[in-house]
């Protein structure tokens, strides 16, 4: 299978409340252009090429870069890779903060898909989670998209925010489907320990998750989504008939991904798993001192990785393909487990294939502790 190449841009305009992604404050444009410099230069020192289909901007904001910063990206990425001439491109981005001009100089450098984090369409939750759009800069993003000719367009939406109810949840649901997004990536909001909105949870500002509305809103979104032509492909995505994301595939059937830029994972395709130093000064100083920034490298299990994250896709693993590759008859190296999640109606195989049911969609990470 062709490799997939993901791109970390660490820099957004503020930082919201929920955030633990490797992200900086964009301070000026010099930073971002060392930042550039290093990243390209990481590029060229990879050690070997390889057939690419997938190119994936991430971050950050990575629409805070100029076109020249992403043709000069782009250009060593080519430079150094097989890139197939019909690879998907994609480039996250935030509402407000690009242009028809901006989006139309990255459509026409290749850019062909658009991702960017909606969140919610309820201003006062926009607020409260420190993002600086509004539902009206949702909407015109799209249209801008649109004008600039995206036909491949994903936004995420995030369920069980502080004081959410599950009629605001519909609300942004119908919101969002009314807008006809090629692709929906719709979260459950996770409180990571060293964020703002957890110290607001600790002090008594914000409530604690609901964790039974959250599932009731999980169960919402699954049946409107499937009333309106969007598949669900896999535990959080959901997409029109054949714009499942390429890349993102590429992480759940353990295809090659090679990151570059500060905290980027990567993974070999056959067992090692390496990821990049997180703070954004140390990752350029350390490629400008010794062209890599790897700080950590781990062989993995691929086998029961095979089974984890194939079972967050809907289609589930394929059992024959287990056996094939690895040797291993998965009914019988996992009975006794697999034999309690069927009694819970957490799992279900069918034609050999291993599945989560809709309840193990819910609970499923406690099925994945069993392969872990
Ligand atoms: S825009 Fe995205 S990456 Fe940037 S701080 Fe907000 S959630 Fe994090």
């Amino acid at each position: 299978m062709p490799s997939g190449i993901y791109i970390h841009i660490p820099f957004c305009r503020s930082r919201c409340s929920y955030c633990d992604f490797a992200t900086d404050v964009y301070r000026s444009a010099e930073i971002v252009e060392s930042y550039v410099s290093a990243l390209t230069k990481e590029i060229e020192n990879f050690s070997t090429s390889r057939a690419v289909d997938t190119i994936y901007f991430g971050g950050g904001t990575p629409s805070l870069l100029t076109p020249t910063q992403l043709e000069k990206i782009l250009e060593t990425i080519s430079g150094k890779f097989s890139v197939a001439a019909d690879s998907e491109i994609t480039m996250e981005m935030n509402p407000a903060t690009v242009t028809l001009e901006t989006l139309k100089d990255y459509r026409s450098l290749g850019v062909n898909r658009a991702s960017f984090g909606a969140q919610t369409f309820n201003d006062t939750e926009l607020k409260r989670l420190g993002r600086k759009h509004t539902a009206a800069d949702v909407r015109e993003t799209i249209e801008l998209l649109r004008n600039a000719s995206y036909n491949n367009v994903s936004f995420d939406l995030i369920a069980g925010l502080p004081r959410q109810t599950l009629e605001d949840w519909a609300r942004n649901l119908d919101e969002a489907l009314n807008l006809q997004p090629e692709h929906l990536s719709l979260y459950l909001l996770e409180i990571h320990q060293a964020t703002p909105l957890a110290e607001q949870i600790r002090s008594g500002r914000q409530p604690l998750p609901d964790e039974e509305l959250a599932a009731e809103m999980y169960e919402l979104m699954c049946e409107k989504i499937a009333r309106k032509n969007y598949r669900q492909y896999e535990i959080s995505n959901f997409c029109q008939p054949n714009r499942e994301s390429k890349h993102n595939s590429k992480y759940w059937t353990l295809d090659a991904v090679f990151g570059f830029g500060c905290s980027a994972h990567s993974f070999n395709g056959a067992d090692v798993r390496y990821s990049n130093e997180r703070d954004t000064a140390r990752y350029v100083a350390m490629i400008e001192s010794n062209g890599s920034a790897v700080v950590e490298e781990n062989k993995i299990n691929t086998s029961s990785e095979f089974v984890f994250l194939g079972l967050r896709l809907t289609k589930g693993v394929d059992a024959g393909e287990y056996e094939k590759l690895f040797g291993i008859n998965l009914r019988e190296k996992y009975d006794e487990d697999l034999k309690r999640m069927e009694d819970l109606g957490l799992i279900e195989f069918s034609e050999n294939r291993l599945k989560l049911t809709g309840k193990g969609f819910l609970f499923s990470n406690e099925v994945f502790a069993v392969f872990v």
